[in-house]
């Protein structure tokens, strides 16, 4: 069999890429192979992530330390902003296509929070804020250090809090939570449902080889019912397997992936469907990272709405795995992923991040009423028996050792990488993960297959799908129009 694309993974990334390649050339051949027998069962699934689209609104951690002068840096906040405006605009445009066909399954509006409660962390909030405040992107946003006026943001929040406790929190409208896994299931289907295109499902890939010719792969998927394999001839291939992506990348021998390697990070949350508890909040709050909690563990307490019902969850708790992934994946995931070409990176990462490492196993380890203590920083009244612990997903840090960098840093970025001939690409990392996920696959998409936005029809599809794509919204200039974009398309996602 002959396909111009093959996707690997029903996540949200390979979703994507097959639903923005489809609409911006509907003659192309996709063909996506998925392991598990439903889409997006891994990290993508409601379940195994917080929903949060990260608009850089509420997450402390993309605005570092105060400087010197008293000043925050905002930069990374407005960038991570711009890129989930991707986003937004790109589910708008499935939306209003009926790709998307019930957004409120997918996407809920909620107010994103910012909670400190040091003396130290007031003054860095207060100046978070106001270089926050002074981009058109976070023009809504309000601080307070006052309490009646934070409990009538978030009640949960005030209520049994030490009065001497110093305070201060933001707060903006335009929010999300989003479900992930809704919005893959809805993509998975609609590529189904086109001509020279399908989606199989308990199908296996288990071997990629270089076409002898030197254009494409023969990609080998077996059938996980059957035990049958089956070959496939792909021009472009890609490896959006999540935790899978890296042991694919090394069997398919391409250079590029030499010296990476796959550091697993377990999750697991605290949830309450008391429908008293879960009625008094309807917020997303983050706080700030503890220790040596590592960017993705910084706690947050937050509405979820999976599957028509509303609960409350608080986390994640990190905690040491070595399995890539929830389903079929094995203790072994680790070890196996080990080659001459990472093990130093590994052991550096072992050696240098041994306070991560001991962070992850103590999480792991904790006890229920250490981790309501946790909770209690964010909601002070919580009981012990409205909260059980359940699993989130699992993410595979990309580690590299990049040269003139200290050894063993883990990178918890999303990293794209491709082939030199430009026939295979894959994602390894998974920070900020599956919100900037229209982002990166439009840019894997310019990366790998520029020929199909070199016409001008195709270049209007692109416009039609994300009106910025070649634009700057984040400059002053640009006010206006952010405006008008991002307005269209929280109308067409039923989100204001
Ligand atoms: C605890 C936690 C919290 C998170 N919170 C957020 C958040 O709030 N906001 C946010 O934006 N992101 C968040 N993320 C990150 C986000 O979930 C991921 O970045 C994103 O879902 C990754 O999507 P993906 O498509 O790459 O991978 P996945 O969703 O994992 O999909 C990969 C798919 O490939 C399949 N597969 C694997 N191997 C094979 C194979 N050999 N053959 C065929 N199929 C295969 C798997 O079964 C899976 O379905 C969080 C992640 C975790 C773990």
């Amino acid at each position: 069999m002959k396909t111009d694309v093959l996707l690997i993974g029903s996540g949200i990334m390979s979703s994507t890429l097959g639903v923005m390649l489809k609409e911006l050339n509907p003659a192309l051949s996709v063909q996506l192979y998925e392991v598990t027998e439903k889409p997006a069962q891994e990290a993508s699934n409601g379940w195994n992530n917080a929903g949060t689209g990260h608009a850089g609104i509420c997450e402390l951690s993309y605005t570092p330390n105060q400087e010197e002068d008293g000043t925050v840096d905002v930069s990374k906040a407005i960038s991570v902003f711009e890129d989930f405006e991707y986003s937004l605009q790109f589910w708008a445009h499935a939306a209003r296509r009926g790709i998307i066909k019930d957004t409120r399954k997918c996407l809920t509006a909620l107010p994103h929070i910012s909670l400190v409660h040091t003396e130290e962390q007031v003054p860095y909030l207060k100046a978070r804020y106001e270089g926050l405040k002074k981009h058109h992107f976070f023009e809504p946003m309000s601080f307070s250090t006052d309490r009646e006026e934070i409990a009538d943001w978030a009640p949960l929040l005030m209520k049994g809090r030490d009065q001497e406790q110093p305070v201060a929190a933001t707060h903006m409208d335009g929010g999300t939570d989003v479900n992930f896994g809704e919005i893959s299931r809805s993509f998975c289907q609609w590529i189904d449902e086109q001509e020279n295109c399908c989606t199989q499902f308990g199908h296996r890939v288990v071997d990629l080889n270089k076409e002898t010719s030197g254009k494409g792969w023969i990609v080998t998927v077996r059938n996980e019912e059957t035990g049958q394999k089956e070959k496939i001839y792909a021009e472009f291939v890609f490896v959006g397997a999540g935790g899978g992506s890296l042991p694919l990348l090394q069997k398919s021998g391409i250079p590029e992936v030499n010296g990476y390697g796959g550091f697993p990070i377990g999750g697991q949350w605290m949830i309450t469907r008391n429908p008293d508890v879960v009625a008094k909040h309807t917020a997303k709050v983050y706080g700030q990272a503890l220790g040596a909690a590592p960017t993705m563990a910084v706690p947050h307490l937050d509405t979820r709405m999976i599957d028509g019902k509303q609960s409350l969850l608080f986390g994640p708790f990190a905690a040491w795995t070595g399995k890539f992934l929830h389903n079929g994946g094995s203790h072994f995931d680790l070890p196996l992923s080990v080659r001459p070409g990472n093990i130093l990176s590994l052991m550096r990462v072992g050696m240098h991040n041994l306070d991560l490492v001991k962070y992850l196993a103590g999480q792991g380890l904790q006890s229920k009423e250490s981790r309501m203590r946790e909770l209690r920083n964010f909601y002070p009244d919580a009981l012990a028996e409205d909260w059980e612990v359940i699993d989130a997903g699992i993410r595979v840090q990309a580690i590299k050792q990049e040269p003139g960098e200290e050894p063993g840093i883990v990178h918890y970025g999303t990293e794209v990488i491709t082939s030199a001939d430009r026939t295979i690409s894959a994602l390894l990392g998974a920070s900020p993960g599956a919100s900037v996920s229209t982002q990166v696959m439009l840019e894997c998409l310019q990366r790998c297959l520029p020929h199909l936005l070199e016409s001008d029809e195709a270049k209007e599809r692109m416009t039609d799908m994300i009106p910025n794509w070649n634009n700057d919204l984040k400059v002053d200039s640009a006010r206006n129009r952010y405006l008008e974009i991002h307005e269209k398309a929280m109308a067409n996602l039923n989100l204001i």
